[in-house]
């Protein structure tokens, strides 16, 4: 075999190797799950996703949708896997909502401790909602009491457009 064409076997290897082999965090309980380490309920697996029952629902068909690759929240993940990602959250929404028929399906993400992140590897939650679930996000009480300024609302949509959308 030839210098350039050895090269390029290498190559396809090497990529077909990211392609199975994504980056993971050898204390990460989600990558862990990626590799079969524990045990989880899974819904479905691609090349890049999984998606899988929540080991402790909020409401009954909780589930999550995680990357293969370990990346921490929605901070740092390129945007064309999170398109794609997008597209699987969706379909998993949608077989959610079409298998369990609730009133609603809520779609969260927590990016940050501040944000109540717990697993440090990027997740989207996907919570059928029923009225008189247990499940709420907490607003603080009588916060609908006053509409904000709009010179204060104005202001914010000013800095964050102006901010940069880069990790
Ligand atoms: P968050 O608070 O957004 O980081 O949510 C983490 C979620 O991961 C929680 O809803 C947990 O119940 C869920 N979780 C943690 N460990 C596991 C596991 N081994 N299998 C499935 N879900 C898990
Ligand atoms: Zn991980």
């Amino acid at each position: 075999m030839r210098l350039a064409q050895a090269s390029s076997v290498a190559a396809n290897l090497l990529s077909l190797t990211s392609v199975s082999t994504p980056d993971m965090s050898d204390d990460c309980i989600f990558c862990k799950i990626v590799k079969g380490e524990i045990p989880s309920s899974v819904i479905f697996e691609d090349e890049i996703s999984v998606a899988f029952m929540d080991i402790f629902p909020v409401t009954k068909g909780h589930c999550l949708l995680i990357p293969k690759e370990h990346h921490v929240n929605l901070f740092d993940i390129d945007l064309e896997l999170l398109a794609q990602l997008s597209k699987r959250l969706a379909e998993l929404t949608r077989r959610v909502n079409n298998a369990l028929g609730p009133e609603g399906v809520l779609n969260a993400v927590a990016n940050g401790p501040g944000a109540g992140q717990e697993v440090f590897h990027l997740h989207f939650h996907v919570i059928p909602r029923n009225s008189g679930d247990p499940f709420g996000f907490k607003f603080p009480p009588n916060y609908r009491d006053e509409m904000a300024p709009r010179d204060e609302l104005d202001n914010l949509a000013s800095l964050i457009s102006e901010a940069s959308p880069a990790m």
